[in-house]
């Protein structure tokens, strides 16, 4: 007979929460954390099995806040010319056809489960149900967002298309939700935010993620009309909206929770008026430094302040063409880098990595926490007890992949 309760005692027990403690040990039944603490204040359980780790750091999986799955096959990608020519690249690179998207997503899968993610923020590139059907048909949760593109004349058939698409496909069954991702302000139109807003499903979005993004919205010139028109995707209806990019959509955000990746470039003002709407932030800093946003004239990105006027930031890693790490995707590797560079409160950096990517994906965020109860999975990583370093910076400043020790559940 398997014993269905494990006791691990470890170096350091490590999360979001208030539950971070060394030595710690965990009470876990099946998926299930009854108790986590001090060694001492969990005692001796008759039947647990036991599992000593003296030499690791445990933590609650880790929730991914924007991913591009379907571009796992492309590998890391040098960066090249302007943010429009590698647009251009990229769309040239992905792959069309079933087979290789879901190749590409079922890669990905495989290297986010290498990174510790058991929840994910997976964007869907040109409304592709391929994407879903690979994620629901395997242990990650989370919302696949299709992604859409419409602005001008186009909206009407982007729209129809919408409908059309999730019309196909269940959107609520099991562990992985199906959302809609108007790409960005500078390539749909309103009309598509709104029709986007009314399906009622998870809203994602790219925000203030360039200055020729901004350029555009708000004076309604620039390299992006050019790259429109590559695409076949401007028309002369297509009019500058006179304001920053937030501002211009400020009639969806403000009333509905909206995932919103990058806002590399806000105002002070933005502040206050985002940590008033029901927004969740996914901040990819990798992503971020491998295109040089912001520019170093512009303020280094905002996510302290965001995350002091309460706005709830979450971890991506964006797509594996900006990262360095070809055999993983994980915000591990992004929480390391706003440690390195930085100095961010390790505690701080397991919450955006943790909890405030569940409430953003609207998932119960205790199950990314050791609190009692049902938790999504258990990672580990190696430390050396005799290093005077705290155990959980020893793990920021390290490189290794994390291992699982339960679930993803
Ligand atoms: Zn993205």
């Amino acid at each position: 007979m398997t014993c269905p309760r494990t006791l691990f005692t470890v170096a350091m027990i490590a999360d979001g929460a208030q539950n971070s403690v060394a030595p710690g040990a965990i009470l876990l039944e099946n998926s299930t954390i009854i108790a986590a603490g001090r060694p001492e204040s969990i005692g001796e359980v008759l039947d647990a099995q036991r599992v000593d780790l003296p030499r690791k750091l445990v933590m609650p999986a880790l929730v991914n806040a924007h991913a591009h799955l379907d571009l796992t096959h492309i590998g890391p990608t040098p960066g090249v010319g302007s943010f429009a020519d590698w647009i251009s690249r990229l769309q040239s690179q992905r792959a069309s056809d079933d087979a290789g998207i879901e190749a590409s997503v079922r890669r990905g899968i495989d290297l986010s489960m290498v990174g510790g993610t058991a929840l994910i923020a997976d964007i869907a590139g040109v409304g592709s149900i391929v994407p879903i059907r690979t994620l629901r048909d395997s242990p990650l949760g989370g919302v696949s967002f299709l992604e859409v593109f419409g602005n001008g004349l186009r909206q009407t058939q982007c729209v129809e298309m919408m409908r059309k698409v999730t019309e196909d496909i269940a959107q609520d069954a099991g562990s992985v939700k199906l959302g809609l991702q108007p790409h960005s302000p500078y390539s749909c139109g309103i009309e598509v935010y709104q029709a986007a807003r009314r399906s009622g499903l998870p809203l994602s979005t790219h925000l203030a993620e360039t200055l020729e993004e901004i350029q555009f919205i708000m004076s309604g010139d620039g390299p992006l009309i050019d790259l429109l028109r590559h695409f076949g995707a401007w028309d002369a209806s297509i009019e500058s909206a006179g304001q920053h990019p937030i501002d211009h959509l400020e009639s969806i955000l403000r009333k509905t929770p909206c995932l919103a990746a990058h806002l590399n470039y806000i105002d002070d003002r933005h502040l206050a008026l985002l940590a008033a709407w029901p927004l969740g932030v996914a901040y990819c800093p990798r992503a971020s430094a491998y295109f040089g946003h912001p520019h170093h004239h512009h303020h280094p990105h905002r996510y302290r302040d965001m995350l002091a006027s309460g706005i709830n930031v979450a971890l991506g890693t964006d797509s594996m063409l900006c990262l360095d790490t070809p055999n993983r995707i994980s915000v591990l590797d992004e929480m390391r880098l706003l440690h390195r560079r930085d100095n961010a409160d390790p505690r701080l950096l397991l919450q955006m990595g943790t909890t405030n990517g569940a409430i953003a994906l609207g998932v119960e965020p205790s199950r990314f926490t050791l609190d009692p109860g049902p938790v999504a999975g258990l990672i580990a990583l190696d430390i050396n007890p005799d290093n005077a370093l705290d155990p959980l910076r020893q793990i920021l400043v390290g490189d290794a992949p994390p291992e699982w020790l339960s679930g993803p559940h």
